[in-house]
């Protein structure tokens, strides 16, 4: 196989034009499994949430899940799609080690859910991603390959089947062929990967954990010239497991692809595996066309009939979606676009909107969470939402400063030490003396002897320098190691310098 240098990214976009197709999988959260009534926790001894349906036994009948199809329907209508009066499920027959049923139950000609959009921005910029279909399937087992080195079948000595993931009801949504992104595709199918992830997660349906599987990824991407009016031959990277390998995989397939155009070659219609370290993806197999999957209605279970009603009562349980909740926050806490972007893309949202409802004011809550907590949470290597201090204890910290009772160099040390498991931020303050000095006699006292030791600095301001204060009032700070009330230190300084 002849390798062919991949093009500069810039040099590809100049030549041509990507067009992206995303398919998404989702497993949805429901307590038992799509067609049986096996456990579906994550992470159980394997083939220990199995049956005789989803280990397709002989005679074994499929009963649909009724809070899956709730699911679905929900993520359907948050997507805008037309959920269909009436639909079937189809086999899709296939053989591989981890489908015991050597079929999948799934849905073909007759989905549950079509013609949808999502929104997604990037860099202030709108993308509307057209939604071609969302619909109702079953997850696979798992196989695991022992021996070889990259865990790939590749190389192994044996492997291992689980079926605990067989039979996971499992939410296809597929998009239309997203054009007219330009050099911005990586980051549209990134922007649309994240959108889709916090939309599906506010309808409380599926976790969306992309590191443990729940979501997954297929990107397609295709070039054709600048100019053409016929798209290329696209190609399918399976299983992309982060968002940024979302926006990573297209980046490298686009300059792949064009490397090899530009060379005189063609794009082979086939599945390929993004692999993490070298940020590259390298051929899978041929890609199937839908007649190799023989199709045909599934036959032991009826039709999904879903009555306008029964659709019009999970509408009304629908949440707060994310883009609505965007913008509410921004005119809430009155935020430019870029403020916005800089508390959703620290995954701050929950975290700032929970301290302003334990009484702290927008302002705080947002700079409390966005500069001292993001700096240590990336310190520690955490999500914002993870680290151990509850939005309670930061609006408390908010009250002792609002109170003067801390300045900010204080609350610094008290979330230090909430962090560092000395208690919450009452027990921190007692424990590690932190009270701000604002009793007057006390910091008279200490203001009596700075004056005394700066006596030219005193003098100007004697002679109506003022601003040259600050630097008395630096000094105290200092004496008193950052505990006093920097406010309350100026002003006393003043009076006593300047009143006649
Ligand atoms: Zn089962």
């Amino acid at each position: 196989m002849s390798v062919v240098t991949p093009m500069k990214y810039d040099e590809a976009l100049a030549k041509y034009e990507p067009v992206l197709g995303i398919e998404t999988h989702i497993e949805l959260g429901t307590a038992s499994k799509m067609f049986c009534g096996c456990a579906t926790g994550f992470g159980a001894e394997p083939n220990t949430q199995v049956c005789p349906v989803c280990l397709g036994l002989p005679g074994a009948l499929p009963v649909t899940n009724h809070a899956a199809i709730d699911g679905i329907i929900k993520i359907g209508l948050a997507l805008n799609c037309r959920i269909v009066e009436w639909c079937r499920f189809a086999r899709k027959n296939y053989f591989y080690p981890d489908m015991p049923k050597n079929f999948q139950i799934s849905q073909y000609d007759e989905p549950l859910c079509v013609d949808g959009f999502l929104e997604v921005e990037v860099d202030g910029e709108t993308y509307r991603v057209e939604i071609e279909r969302v619909h109702m399937e079953e997850d696979t087992g798992k196989s695991l390959h022992v021996g070889g080195a990259t865990g790939r079948i590749h190389g192994a000595v044996h492997s291992l089947v689980d079926y605990n993931r067989a039979g996971i009801p499992l939410v296809e949504i597929v998009t239309k062929p997203i054009t007219a992104t330009g050099e911005k595709a990586p980051l549209v199918a990134r922007a649309y990967a994240t959108e889709l992830r916090e939309l599906v997660r506010s309808l409380g349906v599926s976790d969306v954990r992309m590191e443990q599987g729940s979501m997954r990824c297929d990107v397609n991407v295709s070039l054709m010239p600048r100019g053409a009016a016929a798209w290329g031959t696209r190609t399918e990277t399976k299983n992309v497991n982060s968002l940024r390998s979302v926006e990573r995989s297209v980046r490298s397939e686009i300059e792949r692809q064009a490397g090899v155009l530009s060379a005189g070659g063609t794009i082979t219609q086939e599945t390929r595996h993004f692999h993490e370290d070298t940020g590259t993806t390298t051929s899978g197999r041929s890609k199937e066309e839908a007649q190799d999957y023989r199709y045909f209605p599934e036959p032991d279970l009826v039709p999904m009939a879903p009555s306008r009603e029964w659709v019009e009562e999970l509408r009304a349980t629908l949440p707060e979606l994310p883009a609505a909740r965007r913008r509410r926050v921004q005119a809430e806490w009155d935020l430019t676009d870029a403020e916005l972007r800089d508390v959703v893309n620290a995954g701050a949202l929950d975290c700032i909107e929970a301290t302003i409802a334990a009484g702290a004011d927008a302002g705080s809550a947002r700079k409390w969470w966005l500069n001292e907590l993001s700096r240590r949470a990336t310190e520690q290597g955490v999500e914002l939402a993870d680290l151990p201090i509850t939005p309670e204890q930061v609006a408390r910290v908010q009250a002792m400063v609002v109170a003067g009772e801390l300045n900010d160099k204080l609350a610094r040390q008290v979330f230090e030490g909430v962090l560092a498991g000395e208690g919450g931020p009452d027990d921190v303050v007692a424990a590690r003396g932190l009270k701000v000095v604002s009793d007057d006699g006390a910091l008279a006292a200490i203001i009596d002897q700075v004056i005394a030791d700066n006596a030219p600095v005193a003098d100007k301001v004697r002679a109506g320098k003022t601003a040259a204060a600050g630097a008395l009032v630096g000094a105290v700070m200092k004496a008193t190691r950052g505990q006093a009330d920097a406010g309350r230190a100026r002003d006393l300084i003043l009076q006593k310098l300047t009143t006649p």
